[in-house]
């Protein structure tokens, strides 16, 4: 499975792939069996700061900020051409760094691609809007201008794909930009960077710093230089990073984690709730923010619908990335099995009962990180594990009898991203999905999003949205010009001889 990349000078600012001024490198290994996917360099502090300053002088001089809109979408529009080209690359490049399966990092490319299109497309379609001053003498508009240098920050879950949500838009708008993606995931980003690079982009509009949030990604935050920062990751660092931002009141959007109701009521269709209740807890092991992770179905059917759940789930078949019978993957490292591990014990310790899973997985999957899907049911809301994200391939089950209940079992978190309801019933299916505190309601379906959609979180799930026009304004400022073309004497200050 293992593919060597040896050379580290993977750092790219003002335009030229460098070496950490530091000279530590970092290997980057594959969580489905432990062997090196590459060794990238490991930035320093000083590395980011010249990163931002190189953004910060593309932005000034004005280099991709003054291209016109509809030739900033048209190179969108090419870098989209480029990554279907080079698809087979950049899949297996997220499959080896993540460990998720080449048929799931392949539907992330189709998505990737999506929103380079999408953000081409309305780069040029909200130019501004002109405002009636109630004055005939005056000409008076709203204009949007690219922020400035955008710090981005991103997770190892969909490496690629929280990346094409920042760089597309930020790109469209006119900005520049320093990005961090994870450190255990870092080879995608490269390689668009390179995309970036061969299709001509002005030194110093695009950059990447690779290596630790403390050291490489602070200062993203923190910075005078930076006007705004945009992170996808976990509440704890989300927190960290608003505090350090509000320092120097940039602007800041946070795309945080979830813990989301997937809510079945006992007359949804029966065979399409089980299916996709499995998707929505198991697809990708559990590792997506807005993962179904908490099934709360009707007390009438949820015997049945569990035990068919955890028939289902005991025949998940788990491997690495090529291996085609495998039909999920690993975690994303010890220490995050270790941490899925604590919470289900501590789950079953509060009183749930473990209906299936709850372990590492058979002799096969020794040299990874993998963990079992995961029923535990008789759960309640009070229980770590039901409330807090602990992000992998765990299904908790409450039951409801009323749909009272199932809203108020659905809002009871602190997170606010996604949530599904399953029902027969258009009445019931339109007053949960509007009572429902999450940024995204599925009824009857659960995962799709779209790139003309915005996607984000209500409450602690974080601040903003990314895609649909709205995730390009989050990189854009509004400014209003008030022109008065008859200038006259106000009066206001009478002269005085
Ligand atoms: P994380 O918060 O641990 O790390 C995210 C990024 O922040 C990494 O690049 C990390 O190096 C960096 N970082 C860490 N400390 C930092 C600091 N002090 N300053 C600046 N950067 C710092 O998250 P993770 O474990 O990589 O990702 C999983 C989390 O991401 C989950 O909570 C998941 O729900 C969330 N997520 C949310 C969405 C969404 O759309 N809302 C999408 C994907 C993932």
């Amino acid at each position: 499975m293992t593919e060597q990349r040896h050379d580290t000078a993977t750092l790219y600012i003002d335009g030229k792939w460098e070496s950490s001024s530091s000279g530590e490198t970092r290997t980057v290994i594959c969580p489905a069996d432990g062997s090196t996917v590459g060794v990238v360099s490991e930035a320093a502090t000083a590395d980011t700061e010249a990163a931002i300053a190189a953004a910060r002088r593309a932005f000034d001089s004005r280099v991709w900020a003054d291209r016109p809109a509809a030739e900033r979408g048209d190179f969108l529009f090419r870098v989209a051409d480029a990554l279907t080209e080079r698809k087979d690359e950049f899949a297996r490049a997220e499959a080896l760094d993540t460990g998720k399966r080449l048929v799931e990092a392949e539907g992330d490319m189709d998505d990737i691609i999506s929103c380079f299109r999408y953000f081409g497309k309305i780069a040029d379609q909200h130019p501004g809007r002109l405002v009636d001053a109630g004055d005939d003498s005056v000409i008076s508009r709203v204009v949007y201008e690219p922020i400035g240098v955008c710090g981005m920050i991103t997770p190892w879950n969909f490496p690629l794909l929280q990346a094409a949500w920042k760089i597309a838009p930020a790109l469209a708008a006119g900005n520049s930009f320093v990005i961090k993606p994870a450190e255990l995931t870092p080879h995608t980003t490269i390689l668009i960077i390179d995309v970036l690079d061969q299709l001509g982009l002005p030194a110093g509009v695009a950059n990447l710093v690779l290596g630790d949030g403390g050291t490489v990604g602070a200062p993203l935050s923190s910075h005078p230089d930076v006007d705004l920062v945009s992170f996808t990751g976990g509440l704890v660092t989300g927190r960290k990073i608003a505090e350090s931002a509000s320092r120097t009141i940039k602007k800041v959007a946070l795309e945080l984690g979830g813990k989301n109701p997937n809510i079945v009521f006992a007359d949804a269709d029966f065979d399409a709730a089980l299916d996709n209740a499995l998707n929505a807890g198991f697809l990708d092991s559990g590792l997506v923010c807005s993962a179904g992770a908490r099934l709360i179905v009707q007390d009438t059917i949820a015997e049945k619908f569990v035990d068919e759940l955890v028939r289902r789930a005991e025949g998940i078949v788990m491997g690495g990335p090529f291996d085609e019978k495998a039909e999920t993957g690993p975690l994303v490292s010890a220490e995050h099995r270790d941490k899925v591990t604590d919470y289900v014990n501590r789950g079953i310790a509060a009183g749930a009962r473990l209906r299936t899973g709850g372990h590492w997985g058979g002799p096969e999957h020794e040299k990874g990180f993998f963990y079992a899907p995961t029923v535990l049911d008789r759960c309640a809301s009070g229980m770590a594990v039901v409330v807090e994200e602990g992000f992998g391939p765990v299904i908790t089950v409450e039951t409801f009898s009323t749909e009272e209940e199932a809203v108020a079992l659905g809002n009871d978190t602190e997170y606010g991203l996604a949530g599904a309801v399953w029902t027969s019933d258009a009445g019931i299916a339109n007053r949960v999905s509007r009572r429902l505190r999450h940024g995204t309601i599925w009824i009857n379906d659960f995962h799709p999003y779209l790139p003309q959609a915005e996607w984000g979180g209500f409450k602690m799930s974080g601040v903003g949205r990314e895609l649909g026009p709205t995730g390009l304004e989050e990189y854009r400022e509004a400014k209003h010009i008030y022109q008065n073309t008859e200038p006259a004497v106000s009066g206001w200050f009478p002269e005085k001889h």
